[in-house]
């Protein structure tokens, strides 16, 4: 058997579809044994690899300058005409693998993914999935284009965010209001988008053979070792346990803001430091520091970081024409990782780039596996490798190997340790409301969803004043981007910061081993179970009260510590 493959990934830059079709096409068309079919997987892997990387070039041309028509159209062929075209080939082409029944142990993982993606499939969902495309651009549209007025200027809603943790009360509630007002302005608009993106996506449950959407999302997703039920019981276990302690943390605050009744305004206003915390000021300042974190935590890591840094795999610096936000995707082909954030100088940069940083290690380890299904994990596991990064470098941000004084270092643990278990409850927040509304009957009906996400609020997030705020408060469902654009996918974040908090609780005993565990498990890529990956880590998947009880209450434990050590 000899394949003709693309060269590079460069050479596709400016493909069709009908440049690659053949390609496909002969995979397609060979005949396939068990003999063969381990060759014929190393073929559809390398192609699956350069086109994955021209795809992923596009995207990271567009991103970094977006004000380039020529870049934005190409971006824009890749994802909603190559893309498309590729995944179906794939389902097609595993069909040819499963009916031959070749398997092999490091596969098997893999094969149930494929088997799963062949049983959901639907030709006439292909068209109903691009039409909820659409709507989701629509989404994007309406919510990018929203702004507000801040002292005479136009600001986006983001940047409206820094606001909320000045000092000046007043300051803090105009943003505040500010920001849900945006949202409340387009209310019905944005509901009436969301009753279609509803029926489409109950419909492609139902063409599929599944009694409601949620059903169908466990199956794609390939959540093969949680269920529906793990999900109920991780909202009991954070209404026993995180809630409790989010509502303790609010006290705290009240009594140190030294107010009455704690409003929506003043849950992120940092206590333990006076001025705000500014990290660095250049990309040096951003990048040497980063260095020496990883070089500390372990010198492969550090390695593959300066890796990144002279390869000109790292684009950070906010700048005109970028879009907003961070990633890190990897360039399949050549089996290297590329962050993209845009960085201002503040703390939460520190985290992101840490964050990112997680992921890239992930790609490196992971790459080393001989086939690209192999190298891909889920959003669980991935986010247990970044999400663990965040609290394992937490102990080397302090100078004069990281960004911080002693005291700006412990003001920055105490938010994101806060953070921790704020997320826990909004997790809790959307996975429920996301269950209710395609499986209560009555997910169809925009007032009734917006009373539900109260009933849920006030369920889960406890120790703030509302009163007077239930439009503000409904406000905050319209802006969760996954609840529009990517059904479902939330509860990853839950079960992956339990994982990540596991291993910082090892670390705290065993540092190094802990680390040789967290190397493995990224090493082991998408050949294991989740369990096992997350086994590998010495850690476990927790929806359980006792479990996530035992966590909670570590982190509760290290801020109290931590905020005495600000007093002393
Ligand atoms: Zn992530």
């Amino acid at each position: 058997m000899t394949f003709d493959l693309p060269a590079t990934p460069q050479t596709l830059e400016l493909a069709t579809w009908d440049d690659l079709a053949p390609f496909y096409e002969v995979l397609a068309a060979v005949p396939l044994t068990l003999q063969n079919a381990e060759e014929w997987l190393h073929a559809w892997s390398r192609l699956q690899a350069v086109v994955d990387e021209a795809g992923t070039l596009a995207m990271i041309a567009y991103t970094c300058d977006t004000a380039d028509s020529a870049k934005e159209e190409a971006n824009l062929r890749w994802s909603s005409e190559i893309v498309p075209k590729v995944n179906e080939q794939s389902v097609r082409l595993a069909e040819r693998l499963v009916a031959v029944g070749w398997t092999r142990d490091d596969m098997s993982v893999v094969i149930r993914e494929f088997r799963t993606d062949i049983e959901i499939f639907r030709e006439d969902n292909v068209e109903i999935f691009s039409e909820i495309e659409e709507h989701s651009a629509a989404y994007q549209k309406i919510t990018g284009g929203l702004s507000a007025e801040w002292d005479g200027e136009r600001v986006t809603i983001p940047q409206l965010q820094p606001h909320l943790k000045e000092r000046d009360r007043a300051v803090r509630e105009r943003a505040f209001r500010l920001g849900a007002a945006a949202y409340l302005d387009r209310q019905g608009e944005l509901a009436a988008l969301f009753d279609k993106m509803f029926v489409l996506r109950q419909r492609v449950a139902s063409n599929a053979g599944f009694a409601n959407h949620m059903d169908y999302c466990f199956k794609a997703k390939h959540r093969f070792d949680y269920s529906p039920d793990d999900c109920a019981r991780f909202h009991a276990a954070v209404e026993a346990t995180a809630a409790p302690a989010v509502e303790r943390l609010m006290a705290h605050r009240r009594e140190a803001l030294g107010v009455d009744v704690l409003r929506p305004w003043d849950t992120l206003v940092q206590l333990e430091s006076e001025r705000p915390v500014r990290p660095f000021a250049d990309r040096q300042g951003f990048v040497e520091p980063a260095k020496r974190i990883f070089d500390a935590l372990d010198p492969e890591l550090g390695a593959q970081f300066r890796e990144m840094a002279t390869a000109g795999l790292l684009d950070l610096e906010s700048r005109p024409g970028k879009a907003p936000g961070g990633y890190c995707t990897k360039l399949t082909w050549r089996g290297k990782p590329f962050i993209f954030m845009n960085a201002v100088g503040v703390p939460d940069d520190v985290n992101t780039l840490v964050h990112e940083a997680g992921h890239s290690f992930h790609d490196f380890a992971a790459h080393r596996q001989p086939l690209i299904w192999q190298r891909g994990v889920g959003h669980e596991a991935a986010e247990l490798a970044s999400m663990s990064m965040e609290l394992l470098a937490m102990p080397h941000l302090q100078q004069p190997v990281g960004y911080y004084s002693s005291s700006q270092a412990r003001a920055v643990e105490i938010e994101q340790l806060e953070d921790v278990l704020s997320s826990l409850v909004h997790i809790a927040s959307v996975d429920a409301f996301q269950r209710w509304i395609y499986t209560s009957g009555q997910g169809h009906d925009a007032a009734a969803r917006d009373a539900e996400w109260l009933v849920l609020r006030s369920r889960f997030e406890r120790g703030v004043d509302w009163s007077g705020l239930e439009r503000e408060r409904v406000a905050r469902w319209y802006r969760q981007l996954h609840i529009f654009e990517l059904p479902f996918y939330y509860i990853e974040y839950g079960i992956a910061q339990l994982g990540a908090l596991q291993l910082w609780r090892d670390s705290m005993r065993d540092p190094a081993g802990t680390m040789q565990r967290y190397k493995h498990a990224l090493s082991l890529g998408g050949t294991r179970s989740l369990p096992d990956i997350y086994a590998a880590a010495g850690a476990r998947l927790i929806f359980d009260t006792e479990g996530m009880a035992e966590l909670v209450a570590l982190v509760e434990a290290r801020i109290h510590a931590m905020r005495q050590s600000v007093v002393a």
